[in-house]
C-alpha cells in the first residue's frame, strides 16, 4: 500500500521548490526592466510568475497539480489515459506520474 501522505508531502515541497524558483526568476527580470520594482510590487498570479521557467519546469508543475488533485480524489495512480495501476516503482521514482509505463512510451 502506497503511503499516499508521503507522497503529498513530497509532491508539495517539490511545487513550493518550483514555485519559489519561478518567483526568484520573476524578481530578476522585472528588476532588470524597472529598478523601481518596489513601486509596482504587485503579488502575482502563481501562473504570471510562471513565464519566466523553463516548459519543463512548467509541464513538471502541471503534473505535480493534477498528480495532488488525483490523491484528493481518490485517483492517484491509476492511469489518466488508459486507468490501468500505475506501477508503483514508477511512482516512487516520478511520484507526479498521471500516466503508466505504456501511455507514456
Ligand atoms: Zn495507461
Amino acid at each position: 500500500m502506497m503511503d499516499l501522505d508521503a507522497i503529498r508531502k513530497t509532491l508539495e515541497s517539490r511545487l513550493a521548490e518550483l514555485m519559489s524558483e519561478a518567483k526568484e526568476i520573476d524578481t530578476e527580470l522585472r528588476e532588470r526592466l524597472d529598478p523601481d520594482v518596489e513601486e509596482r510590487a504587485i503579488e502575482l498570479e502563481d501562473d504570471e510568475v510562471l513565464e519566466g521557467l523553463g516548459n519543463a519546469a512548467v509541464a513538471e508543475i502541471g503534473h505535480i497539480r493534477l498528480a495532488l488533485r488525483r490523491i484528493e480524489d481518490g485517483a492517484y495512480g491509476d492511469c489518466t489515459n488508459c486507468g490501468d495501476k500505475i506501477n508503483e516503482a514508477r511512482l516512487e521514482a516520478l511520484p507526479h506520474a498521471t500516466l503508466c509505463m505504456k501511455c507514456a512510451q
